[in-house]
């Protein structure tokens, strides 16, 4: 029987890359440069995941004095589908101001730089993400989560939400989404967070609701314009082991 995460990869690639090969925003190879990298990350990601959970869980168990079991059963007496919005309003601006931070604070971009050397967008340049990065961000978006109480339940269907969008979001499709796209991040919003234009890559820091930029004055999503040109001017390894050692080596380099 196959591990689960084989059977995941399996499944993404078969939805994924026949809808890219119909939709397609720019025209690539399936196996484009980065390929065999970032599908190392895609399986690494998986554990690094479930270490982030549970780093949660330990920091959570160490602060019950902070937890408000009232607050806690009035939002897990709500339905899936309240929670489910409430979660992702929570999360995205718990991400906004992560990532933010690691645009902003230089030994902190060391890490984010390493997503956003992708040069070819499709489905798995999703999962290209440091693994202290990962960590960092999963904690920022679940503490809030745990914190707040919602049910198991509504955690399981928002993190199967979550990774579907920060899939498609990173996709090679042109996808129009109407009015939706103020409330479902799409390809249209986070391709402009890759371009390789030197501005740009500061808008559109949420990942799910693209209406936090709008608020906050960070929105770049022009109606009839794409990105051509992804990337960023510094050399990052394109291997994944030169990948996981380029924010500390740099930062050995800039300390001599
Ligand atoms: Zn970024
Ligand atoms: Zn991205």
């Amino acid at each position: 029987m196959l591990p689960e995460i084989v059977k995941g990869f399996i499944i993404l690639a078969c939805i994924f890359i026949p809808l890219e090969r119909i939709l397609f925003l720019h025209k690539q190879k399936i196996f484009r440069l980065g390929w065999a990298t970032d599908a190392t990350y895609f399986f690494t990601g998986h554990f690094i995941g479930r270490s982030g959970a549970i780093v949660v869980t330990v920091i959570l168990s160490l602060m019950t004095n902070l937890l408000n079991p009232e607050l806690q059963s009035k939002v897990a007496s709500q339905p899936v589908w309240l929670q489910l919005a409430e979660a992702v309003i929570v999360s995205d601006m718990a991400y906004y101001i992560a990532h933010r931070l690691l645009h902003e604070v230089p030994w902190l971009w060391q890490f984010h730089a390493v997503h956003h050397s992708i040069e070819h967008m499709d489905w798995l340049a999703a999962v290209r993400v440091h693994p202290c990065e990962q960590i960092f961000t999963q904690i920022c978006k679940i503490m809030p989560l745990y914190w707040l109480g919602f049910t198991k339940e509504s955690l399981v269907v928002y993190a199967v939400y979550s990774a579907a969008i920060a899939f498609l979001i990173h996709s090679n499709m042109k996808l129009k989404f109407g009015i939706l796209k103020w409330f479902v991040a799409t390809p249209q919003f986070h391709h402009w967070h890759h371009s390789k234009i030197p501005q740009i890559p500061n808008k559109n820091f949420a990942v799910q609701l693209p209406l936090l930029d709008l608020l906050f004055g960070t929105i770049y999503m022009p109606a009839q314009k794409m990105p051509h040109q992804y990337g960023i001017s510094d050399s990052i390894p394109a291997g994944y082991i030169g990948q996981i050692f380029f924010p500390f080596s740099r930062r050995m380099k800039n300390a001599r």
